[in-house]
């Protein structure tokens, strides 16, 4: 098998610079390790910035976004039984959109499917070769062991994929921090009781009200790193919910729990996302807590910038796009992990042993309360800075 780019992962990295690729006429072939139906169900991110949102019009693959898709104006910070408003739109002139990462996911590749794009779902042992001369990519299929000759290779095949590990050591930089605490995650058939998400400082420790749909709540609860599933039975998850984000007159709807699982909290960086004929895009290249907002966001940035990278390098012949990618996808990594740095240590109970660190953290809080810059810059990082060639 030939193809221009063959993609490893068919997440929203690798499936959306194949799409951005075939509308510029680049072949590319995507090979992913699990079946459809599992890529399709996986519940993960949910906020797209408005540059991700413009990015699937271009793709047009934005109707049902349009239609299922919740524009949200701003956020709510609480604490100590207070709320603050964000106004994020009236600060930025910018929104965000809540629409759940799966049914991007499923968009993405049933387009693929009407444009002619090839994803090889279930392929096994994928394995690279000649980075820096002929590249290609080995892979079972279930009819046997193949080969794919490709020219480039996008390696969006997340945090725990091959294709950072096919990078010789010390042709790497890698940044990691973390965090001692993790996310419990839950979807519920609850109708959310609040328009917009609620992000909670609470001594008991954070909370985040957030919703899929207007019948489907996803709330999230502030859990130690090693903590187990199995010790959080339904109820006391609404009990926590409840007790972490309530105010008087208001409570946490409830409905029953459909899926919930646990996520560690980590910062990492590989730096400089290429080497040789392999460019990383997505997680497979950098992770950012979620509470930020920014992981699916990141890894469509930077396949948008690569996919400019790669029209220009078969339009024209003009490989310093390429050459550049990691270094103009990183300006934005490292802006939203210093965000999502920002929004973690504000909003978690640190356990440092000491009130210190919670007392800094409500006098920054505060200072988002009195100060208009202080609450702009938190919108003007939430919404997303808008995307210029570089950035
Ligand atoms: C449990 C969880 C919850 C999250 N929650 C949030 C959230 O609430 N908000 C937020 O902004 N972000 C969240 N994120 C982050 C966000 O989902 C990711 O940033 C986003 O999925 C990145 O997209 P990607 O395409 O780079 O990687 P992925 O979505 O991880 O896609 C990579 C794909 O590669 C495939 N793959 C892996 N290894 C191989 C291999 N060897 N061969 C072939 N294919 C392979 C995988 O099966 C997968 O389909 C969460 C992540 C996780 C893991």
């Amino acid at each position: 098998m030939r193809t221009q780019i063959g993609i490893v992962g068919a997440g929203p990295a690798g499936l959306t610079l194949a799409l951005l690729l075939q509308r510029q006429g680049i072949e590319a072939v995507v090979l992913e390790r699990r079946d459809r139906a599992y890529v399709e169900g996986r519940v993960r991110a949910g906020l797209l910035e408005q540059n991700t949102v413009d990015v699937m019009h271009r793709l047009g693959v934005g109707a049902n976004l349009d239609r299922d898709g919740l524009p949200h104006d701003g956020i709510s910070l609480r604490w100590q039984g207070e709320t603050l408003h964000v106004p994020m739109r009236e600060l930025t002139g910018r929104q965000v959109t809540v629409y759940g990462q799966q049914y991007v996911v499923r968009d993405l590749i049933d387009a693929c499917g009407e444009r002619g794009v090839p994803v090889h779902f279930e392929v096994d042992g994928v394995e690279l070769h000649d980075l820096a001369g002929e590249p290609s990519i080995t892979f079972d299929d279930g009819a046997g062991r193949q080969t794919l000759s490709c020219d480039l290779i996008a390696g969006c095949d997340g945090f725990h994929g091959v294709c950072r590990g096919s990078i010789p050591a010390g042709a790497l930089r890698e940044h990691h921090f973390t965090y001692p605490f993790g996310w419990l995650g839950i979807l519920a058939e609850a109708a959310p009781a609040a328009e917009e998400l609620i992000y909670a400082w609470h001594e008991r420790g954070f909370a985040l009200y957030s919703m899929r749909s207007p019948s489907i709540s996803r709330l999230y609860l502030q859990v130690p790193a090693d903590e187990s599933i199995e010790t959080w039975p339904d109820q006391r998850i609404w009990g926590e919910l409840q007790a972490r984000l309530g105010v008087p007159g208001w409570r946490v709807e409830e409905g029953p729990i459909v899926d919930k699982g646990i996520t560690p909290m980590r910062s990492f960086v590989a730096e400089p996302m290429q080497h040789g004929k392999l460019f990383l895009a997505g997680d497979a290249a950098h992770i950012v807590p979620p509470t930020g907002a920014k992981g699916l966001n990141l890894a469509v940035n930077d396949v948008r910038l690569l996919s400019e990278a790669i029209g220009r390098y078969f339009s024209a012949g003009d490989s310093s796009g390429l050459a550049g990618y990691g270094e103009a996808a990183l300006r934005r990594v490292w802006r939203a992990q210093d965000f999502s740095n920002f929004m973690t240590q504000l909003l978690h109970r640190l356990d440092d042993g000491d009130t210190f660190g919670s007392r800094l953290q409500l006098a920054r809080l505060e200072q988002l309360r009195r100060s208009t810059a202080a609450i702009t810059n938190l919108a003007e990082n939430y919404v997303g800075f808008p995307a210029t060639d570089d950035f």
